[in-house]
């Protein structure tokens, strides 16, 4: 039947380029589910809705049109028909996203979308890579293989630096700040903290090159 293989772990880690590499290397389907919560959060900023208020998210979590491109060699998302992949990198969207995301009524909207394009991968024998915070342990806890990258505090602000290098304000310190407090919000909320799923196999990408990542995933893939 249709792999499914879950790639969760905080920010920087190198999630995204390692699901992308395996999801290419075994011609699999790939979803970002970081994106989605960036795209419920742009919307929200758009159209004003004050994102630190639970209630005022949760009441328009219904709202926003979210469509997701699957291919990992141009991974694609709109936001009412909008392209929004650039925005949903800024700052502002970055620094929101974890309030957005850690309301129930986003979680539960978002989360059953993950499930349906899971299920048409499946029905579609194509098979996906699904990367995000709480896949293996709820979006898909039946996945084929559950992995849980992680990488030093100072590993991830470079990387997540270097990503960011079109903002020359951005330095490593301030990066690590952010992302220190983005983690400390996404691993202590109600719903669905960050957390290793009991099986997933943990890798440590410090010292490794996307490379040696990508083939550990593939050896344990194959299995
Ligand atoms: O992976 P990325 O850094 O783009 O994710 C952005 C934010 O989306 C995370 O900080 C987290 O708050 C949220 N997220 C989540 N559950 C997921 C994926 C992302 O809560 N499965």
């Amino acid at each position: 039947s249709a792999l499914v293989i879950a790639v969760d772990g905080p920010s920087g880690s190198g999630k995204s380029s390692t699901a992308r590499g395996v999801a290419r290397a075994l011609g699999l389907r790939y979803l970002d589910t970081g994106a989605m919560y960036r795209g419920m959060t742009w919307w929200m900023i758009q159209h004003r809705v004050p994102v630190d208020d639970p209630a005022a998210v949760a009441a328009r979590a219904g709202e926003p049109d979210i469509a997701m491109g699957t291919d990992p060699d141009a991974p694609a998302i709109r936001v009412d028909g909008t392209d929004v992949a650039q925005p949903i990198r800024t700052r502002e969207v970055t620094n929101a996203v974890s309030l957005v995301s850690a309301v129930p009524e986003v979680r539960a909207r978002l989360v059953d979308l993950q499930r349906r394009i899971i299920g048409e991968a499946r029905r579609d024998g194509a098979g996906i890579v699904m990367e995000g915070r709480d896949i293996g342990s709820v979006v898909a806890p039946e996945a084929t293989l559950k992995v849980y990258l992680t990488a030093s505090e100072n590993a991830r602000a470079e990387r997540r630096t270097k990503e960011l290098d079109a903002d020359p304000a951005t330095t490593v310190a301030l990066t690590r700040t952010e992302l220190a407090r983005r983690d400390r919000i996404d691993s202590t909320r109600a719903t669905s903290p960050l957390a290793k799923a009991d099986d997933a196999v943990e890798i440590d990408s410090t010292v490794l090159s996307l490379q040696e990542v990508v083939d550990e995933v593939l050896r344990l893939a194959d299995k």
